[in-house]
């Protein structure tokens, strides 16, 4: 399918591994060139440089904090006005509800619900201006069935979601659609991290953690970044103007819900 994508421009946040990565390929490969962005400079670069290499599409860099006021800053100094933005930052640390005080709920509100919010804010009205515009936050599934040890991230991307489905329903008129990929379990560092987060409580080996995890997917296996990025290309594309203010989940089933 062609996605209708060739020629726009792109903001993907933390986007040199992972599923930023996943949705900065799958982009690159329908023709869209693209801001990365990172803090890690020298993992920045080689992501930038396999993409340029698969896709021969224009691939610039910001290695910086995208949770911070100047990160962001020096992103959109380089593309103040993208056709498409995918929101993403690392997110907040496992632990238990008695843990957290208000520097970690700050800090958790400023990566996963006020950075997104500011790069929105300053980059739809651009949209609107154009008549078009895709904006995809990734956030979890946390945010339809919390996860009992990121209390951190389901009251963060709950903040987010809220005003995702408020925002998105008063952009839509203008051609901009503004909606959430939530990730279940998928493939990567952070998956990885919070696996050593099982292997540490329980006394178990990785791979016997990883079992577990993949016991509680109906898929039985973990997502891709792949998989995630070419869902979140489609969300960016010509075809996907109708779904507006959405939450989707893609997370092999592991959210058991009827809708
Ligand atoms: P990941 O594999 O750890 O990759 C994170 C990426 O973001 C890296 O490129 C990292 O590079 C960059 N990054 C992290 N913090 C950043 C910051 N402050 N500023 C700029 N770049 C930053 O993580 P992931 O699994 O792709 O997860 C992405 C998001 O999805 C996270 O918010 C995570 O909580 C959420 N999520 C993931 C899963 C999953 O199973 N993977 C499930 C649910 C939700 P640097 O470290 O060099 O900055």
């Amino acid at each position: 399918m062609d996605l209708g994508l060739k020629g726009k421009k792109a903001i993907v946040c933390a986007s040199s591994k992972g599923l930023g990565r996943g949705c900065a390929e799958a982009l690159a490969a329908a023709g869209v060139d693209l801001v990365l962005n990172a803090r890690t400079a020298s993992t920045l670069e080689e992501t930038a440089d396999a993409i340029r290499t698969a896709h021969g599409v224009n691939v610039q860099t910001v290695a910086c904090d995208i949770t911070t006021e100047e990160g962001r800053a020096e992103v959109l100094s380089v593309l103040p006005d993208p056709d498409i933005l995918v929101n993403n930052a690392g997110g907040p640390p496992p632990g238990l509800w008695s843990d957290w005080e208000i520097d970690d709920f700050e800090k958790a509100l400023h990566a996963n619900m006020l950075t997104p919010i500011m790069l929105m804010k300053h980059t739809l009205p651009h949209m609107i201006d154009r008549g078009w515009g895709r904006v995809v936050n990734i956030t979890s599934q946390s945010v339809k069935a919390p996860i009992p040890a990121l209390g951190l991230s389901n009251s963060a991307r709950a903040g987010l979601t809220g005003y995702v489905a408020g925002t998105s329903r008063q952009v839509a008129e203008y051609g901009v659609t503004i909606n959430n990929l939530l990730p279940g379990i998928h493939a990567t560092d952070r998956a990885q991290s919070l696996d050593g987060g099982v292997v540490k409580a329980q006394g178990i080996t990785m791979e016997e953690a990883q079992k577990q995890r993949q016991a509680t997917i109906p898929a039985r296996r973990y997502g891709t970044p792949q998989e995630f990025g070419a869902a979140c290309a489609f969300l960016c594309s010509v075809h996907a103007g109708f779904i507006v203010g959405q939450n989707i989940l893609h997370d092999g089933g592991g959210t058991n819900a009827t809708i």
